[in-house]
């Protein structure tokens, strides 16, 4: 069987990796000459935020989906920050990863177990590679390929300014704000890649270039003493999330963002893209239906996501003190023992919530 896989990114070198443990070869086709994301950066897997209820999500990659994966570090202390309150929640929170070219990056460790070819620098025409290959696994990180085959429906935008940071960190402890006046509806971020360094972010939904600059230059003049100094900044305009109507056409198969396995309230995408990859192998090589489940399941938790994001967005700084203020006095501590998916239980709740506002509307630092 001939497989061409686009994009070696998550998704493409889980479904790679997935085909080899089975038996079968492939080759894939990445964009850049190297495989990882633009710009070194850490990101989050929160048991809390998991899509599949697990004790540990690094545990149920391994197990379940036999992909060998480490994080960068264990979260143990999460520190959540509104306009007026703060709050500690201790205990296993989940783990940090780290992305882009540095040899620790999750997209590293997996092209380090994968066998199969990848080449470098192609663009290649998906609907000519489905014409001379067996399958053709499309995992290029981007709605470019679902818009073409006329699949794709935007949802939200997303706005993304930060920079690596030079100071002192606990690696084990991550911070979150919720601030109107720093992201708007969307959060901050200070995630440590190690003692030394961290990841600063913003992420703001439905917004522009230049609100998102005032509201970095704001974070930074009242956060900058977190840090000693910024090492590289990043920005990333209208990374563009929505739904994809048909996942398999013909012999061509969307996974990961490609496939619209990343969630609209808080744009978590990376255990998504790994379980769609290697469930997308499986149903190449076995023929088996998981894929197919998994995108239903998929969707039913993305409609959840999406009205809790419309939700979301109307919010002003009472409401995300209160959400801060409601995991205080360790209930935020009780609530990550416990072994119900928060995200879900909030999602199902909020599917009897009306939609509050317009999402193409644009949100600005006031
Ligand atoms: C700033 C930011 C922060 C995030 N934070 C988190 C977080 O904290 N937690 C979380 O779970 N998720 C987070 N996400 C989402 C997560 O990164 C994605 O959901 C995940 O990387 C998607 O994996 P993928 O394999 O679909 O795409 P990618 O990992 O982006 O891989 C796509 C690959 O395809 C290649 N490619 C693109 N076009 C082509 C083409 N035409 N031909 C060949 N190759 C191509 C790219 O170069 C890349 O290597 C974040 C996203 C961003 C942008």
């Amino acid at each position: 069987m001939r497989i061409a896989i686009v994009g070696a990114g998550l998704a493409g070198l889980a479904c790679a990796h997935e085909l080899e443990r089975l038996g079968h070869e492939c080759e894939v086709f990445e964009k850049r000459d190297r495989v990882g994301k633009m710009f070194n950066t850490v990101e989050t897997m929160l048991e809390s935020l998991s899509t599949e209820p697990s004790k540990d999500v690094f545990e149920t990659l391994r197990q379940e989906l036999h992909l060998p994966l480490n994080p960068a570090n264990h979260i143990t202390r999460l520190v959540l920050h509104s306009q007026s309150r703060d709050t500690l929640i201790r205990g296993h929170v989940g783990y940090t990863t780290t992305r882009g070219p540095e040899a620790r990056s999750l997209e590293q460790q997996l092209l380090r177990h994968c066998r199969s070819p990848v080449r470098f620098d192609q663009n290649p025409d998906v609907e000519e590679l489905a014409t001379a290959y067996d399958w053709v696994v499309v995992a290029t990180g981007s709605p470019r390929w679902p818009k073409h085959f006329g699949l794709w429906q935007r949802d939200i935008a997303w706005y993304i300014r930060g920079a690596n940071v030079i100071g002192d960190f606990n690696p084990g402890e991550l911070h979150f704000y919720f601030n109107t006046r720093y992201a708007g509806t969307g959060y901050a971020m200070i995630a440590p890649f190690d003692e030394r360094m961290a990841s600063v972010g913003l992420g703001v939904p439905d917004s522009s270039e230049e609100a998102v600059e005032a509201y970095w230059t704001r974070f930074r003049q009242e956060q900058g003493h977190l840090w000693e100094r910024i090492e590289d900044e990043f920005k990333l305009e209208c990374y563009e999330i929505g739904r994809v109507k048909q996942r398999v056409v013909g012999n061509v198969i969307f996974v990961g963002n490609a496939g619209g396995f990343i969630e609209p309230l808080g744009i978590t995408g990376q255990q998504s893209a790994l379980q769609s990859g290697v469930l997308a192998a499986r149903k190449i090589a076995l023929g088996d239906e998981a894929f197919d489940r998994f995108a239903a399941r998929w969707d039913h938790f993305y409609s959840d996501m999406m009205r809790l994001r419309l939700y979301v967005n109307a919010w002003t700084d009472r409401e995300m003190d209160r959400l801060v203020g409601l995991t205080g006095h360790g209930v935020g501590s009780v609530l990550i023992r416990s072994p119900l998916n928060l995200l879900d239980l909030v999602g199902t709740a909020m599917a009897h919530l009306p939609v509050t506002q317009d999402p193409s509307a644009e949100v600005g630092p006031s």
